[in-house]
C-alpha cells in the first residue's frame, strides 16, 4: 500500500461523472460560483464518456415554448401517463421549464440542430424530440465543462464518498483511483454533485459470450450514480422501476426515429397487428390505463412479450414501405450512423437491407436509469416554489445526505428528461450547490486521515487479493481464494435474471424468488470481499461489479416491497399480477443503513400537482 501514490485535492464543488448531467453541473457551477474551485472526476474521458459517447440523432426533451409547441404542464402529463401515473411532478415540471434554454446553448456552442424548412423551427421527430446532427454532441458539451472547471480528472473512477466526521449525515468529498496510473485520489469537497450514470449489466444480457458488450445501454454504465449514495445512507426512490426496451434485434438500434419520423410500424410473423390481440389481457392487469393515449410504453412491451411467448414471433418492424422513399431511407441509415453504428454493421453482416426485408425487433434485458423513460434514483428535494413539504428539505436536487446532490440518472422521479434534461438537471444542482456553500452550510467539515486511509486499503484490496491468491492456482483462472470480476459479474447477472425478472423468466418474479435473490446477493457481497484484480483495468472492473451488486440489492428490495404489477412489460410480480391503485398509488423510498447494510422501505405520497384535463395526442 505504501508504494501507491496519493493525490489530494481541496475544492468547493466536486462533480462525480462528466456525462450529460456532469457537464451541465460543471458548466453551471462556474456561472454561479465565479470564485469557487470546481473539479470534475470522470471514469473515462469526458470528450467521449457516458451514454451519449457515440452521439445522438435526436434531443428527446425539448418543449419548444418559444413557439408554444408544448408547455411544462404538457410534459408532466406525458411523463406521468407513460409511467402509469408515477412521477415526481415537481421535479419533472422543474426540468421542463428550464430545458429549452439548455438546448439553445447547445446550438450556440455549435451543435447542428435540424430546421424545418417551411416553419424555420427545429425539425421535430415527435412531440418532444428534435432532430440533430449529433455525432459531436458529447465533445461539444464537454468543451463547455472543460472551460468551466478548475480541473477535469479523466480516468479517475470514484469508488466511495467521504463523510464529514464533525457533523452527522453531511458530505465531505470522495475518493477513487486513476485506472491508468493506479494512483489514489482524494477529493475533499464542500458539496458533491453525483452524476455517475445508471446501470447496465445488472441482469443477464441477451448478448452473451463474445457479444456481451453489445447491449442497448452502455456496458460501461455500472450504476455508480446509485451505489455511491446508497452506500452512505441516502434515500432512494422507485428503484423497482427498471426499463426494458423494444429495439432492433442484436444491434439494439433505436426505434424512435423509425416510429415517429419514418412512420414504420410493427407486426407479428404472420403480418398481423398483434398489439390489439392483447387488449383484453392487458386490461385485466391494468384496467383503464390501457385506454390512455398515448399507450404507455410498458403496455406496448407487454403485448410484444405475450405475442412472442404465444408463438407469434418474430416481431418485425415494417420498414419496406418507408424505405421506398429515398429521403426516408437515408434518414433510416443516418439515424444509426449518428449514434448506434453497430446496428448498421449487424444488418450488413446478416445481409439485411430494410428496403427489401423487415428487420426483427427484440425486447432487451432490464436496465436501471432514471433519466430515460423510468424513475429510479435518489430521493431528492424539489424546488421551493413547487414542492409539497414531503418533497422539500432545503436545496433543489439535494439528496437526504446534506451537501450531496444528484442529477440525470442519479435523481429519482424524473423520467423522460433524456440528454437535454439531464444537462439541465446538472445545471439546477449546480445552482443549489453554490447556494448551499454560500449559505455557510459546508463550514467546519472534518475528514480525517484515518477515513482516507481506510478507504485506500479497501480500494486497492482486490490487487492484493490477486497477488496473494494467484500462488494457489495451478492452471486456468479458478482460484480457491478469490473470484475475478467477470466471474462475479456473471454470478450477479444470473441471480438477477433467475429471480428478479430478467429475460430468462420472461420478466417474471415473485416474493419467493426475490427473497432467494436477496439471500444469494448477500452471499455474493461476502465473496466480493475476496475479488481479485490482476491490473488497474481489472481493479475498475472489480469496483464496477461491487457497485452493480449494491444497486442490485436495492432494486430487489424495492421490487419485493411493491406488491403489485405496476408496469407489465417491464416486470411482473406473479404473486400480485395486477396494478393496485388502492394500495400502491404511491412512491417507494428505501434507505440502507451504512453500518448494518440493512434496507428499510416506506411508502411516500404521490402528489399530482398538474391537472389532467388535456389528453396527449402523439406517441413518443
Ligand atoms: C442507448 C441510449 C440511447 C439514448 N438516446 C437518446 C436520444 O436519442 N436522445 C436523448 O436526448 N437522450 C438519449 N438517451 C438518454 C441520455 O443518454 C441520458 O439521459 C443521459 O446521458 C443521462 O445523463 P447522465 O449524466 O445521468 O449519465 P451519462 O451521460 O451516462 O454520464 C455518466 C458519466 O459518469 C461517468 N462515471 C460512471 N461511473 C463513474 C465513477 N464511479 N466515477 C467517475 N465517473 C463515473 C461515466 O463515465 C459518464 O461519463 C439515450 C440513452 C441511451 C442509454
Amino acid at each position: 500500500m505504501a508504494k501507491i501514490k496519493t493525490h489530494y485535492e481541496e475544492c468547493d464543488i466536486l462533480v462525480v461523472g462528466g456525462g450529460m448531467a456532469g457537464t451541465g453541473a460543471t458548466f453551471e457551477s462556474r456561472y454561479w460560483g465565479r470564485d469557487m474551485k470546481i473539479i470534475c472526476a470522470e471514469k473515462a474521458n469526458i470528450d467521449r464518456s457516458g451514454a451519449v459517447a457515440q452521439g445522438l440523432y435526436a434531443i428527446n426533451c425539448y418543449m419548444g415554448m418559444q413557439w408554444d409547441e408544448n408547455q411544462p404542464e404538457d410534459f408532466v402529463r406525458y411523463a406521468r401517463n407513460d409511467l402509469m401515473g408515477m412521477v415526481r411532478e415537481d421535479l419533472a415540471y422543474d426540468a421542463a421549464r428550464h430545458v429549452d434554454s439548455a438546448v439553445h446553448m447547445f446550438e450556440e456552442w455549435g451543435l447542428p440542430l435540424m430546421r424545418n424548412e417551411e416553419t424555420g423551427r427545429y425539425q421535430r421527430e415527435g412531440k418532444w424530440q428534435i432532430m440533430i446532427h449529433g455525432e459531436s454532441y458529447k465533445p461539444i458539451v464537454a468543451e463547455a465543462a472543460k472551460k468551466s472547471a478548475d480541473k477535469i480528472y479523466n480516468r479517475v473512477m470514484i469508488t466511495h464518498l467521504l463523510m464529514d466526521e464533525a457533523h452527522e449525515n453531511r458530505i465531505g468529498g470522495a475518493v477513487g483511483f486513476n485506472m491508468r496510473t493506479g494512483d489514489y485520489h482524494v477529493f475533499r469537497a464542500k458539496a458533491v454533485i453525483c452524476c455517475a450514470g445508471g446501470a447496465s449489466h445488472l441482469f443477464k444480457p441477451r448478448s452473451v459470450g463474445e457479444g456481451m458488450g453489445r447491449t442497448w445501454y452502455a456496458p460501461w454504465s455500472n450504476g455508480s450514480a446509485y451505489a455511491l449514495p446508497i452506500a452512505v445512507g441516502a434515500k432512494m426512490t422507485q428503484m423497482e422501476n427498471r426499463i426494458v426496451l423494444t429495439r432492433f434485434k442484436d444491434g439494439y438500434g433505436p426505434v424512435g426515429a423509425y416510429f415517429l419520423h419514418l412512420k414504420t410500424y410493427t407486426q407479428n410473423a404472420n403480418g398481423e397487428n398483434y398489439e390489439e390481440k392483447w387488449y383484453d389481457n392487458t386490461k385485466a392487469i391494468v384496467g383503464e390505463y390501457i385506454d390512455h393515449v398515448p399507450r404507455p410504453t410498458c403496455l406496448r412491451n407487454h403485448a410484444f412479450i405475450q405475442e412472442t411467448a404465444a408463438g407469434g414471433g418474430p416481431i418485425h418492424m415494417v420498414t419496406m414501405e418507408a424505405f421506398q422513399d429515398p429521403h426516408l431511407e437515408v434518414i433510416g441509415w443516418e439515424n444509426f450512423l449518428g449514434m448506434t453504428v453497430g446496428q448498421a454493421v449487424v444488418w450488413a453482416s446478416q445481409d439485411i437491407d430494410p428496403k427489401y426485408q423487415n428487420p426483427e425487433l427484440t425486447t432487451s434485458e432490464p436496465y436501471v436509469m432514471g433519466s430515460h423513460a423510468t424513475c429510479s434514483g435518489a430521493w431528492v428535494s424539489g424546488p421551493e416554489d413547487l414542492s409539497p413539504p414531503e418533497y422539500f428539505w432545503g436545496y433543489n436536487r439535494m439528496m437526504t445526505v446534506e451537501g450531496l446532490f444528484g442529477a440525470g440518472d442519479a435523481a429519482g422521479g424524473t423520467p423522460h428528461i433524456f440528454s437535454s434534461g439531464s444537462f439541465t438537471e446538472g445545471r439546477i444542482c449546480a445552482k443549489s450547490a453554490v447556494q448551499y456553500i454560500n449559505d455557510g452550510k459546508a463550514q467546519g467539515i472534518k475528514v480525517t486521515e484515518e477515513q482516507i486511509d481506510n478507504f485506500k486499503t479497501e480500494v486497492f484490496k482486490p490487487l492484493e487479493n490477486y497477488q496473494i491468491g494467484r500462488n494457489e492456482i495451478t492452471a486456468g483462472t479458478v482460484s480457491p481464494s478469490y473470484i475475478l470480476p467477470i466471474q462475479a459479474l456473471q454470478r450477479l447477472q444470473k441471480i438477477m435474471d433467475d429471480y428478479v425478472g430478467g429475460i430468462g423468466t420472461n420478466y417474471m418474479t415473485n416474493g419467493n424468488t426475490l427473497k432467494k435473490a436477496l439471500k444469494d446477493l448477500g452471499i455474493l457481497q461476502e465473496d466480493l470481499e475476496h475479488i481479485g484484480a490482476e491490473d488497474y483495468h481489472q481493479l475498475m472492473r472489480a469496483w464496477e461489479v461491487k457497485h452493480r451488486a449494491l444497486v442490485s440489492q436495492c432494486v430487489t428490495e424495492h421490487t419485493l416491497f411493491r406488491e403489485e404489477t405496476r408496469w407489465p412489460g417491464y416486470y411482473y410480480r406473479g404473486d400480485f399480477l395486477k396494478l393496485d391503485d388502492d394500495n400502491w398509488h404511491c412512491l417507494t423510498v428505501s434507505r440502507r443503513d451504512p453500518k448494518t447494510g440493512k434496507f428499510t422501505l416506506e411508502k411516500a405520497p404521490l402528489y399530482h400537482l398538474i391537472d389532467d384535463d388535456k389528453d396527449e395526442t402523439e406517441a413518443s
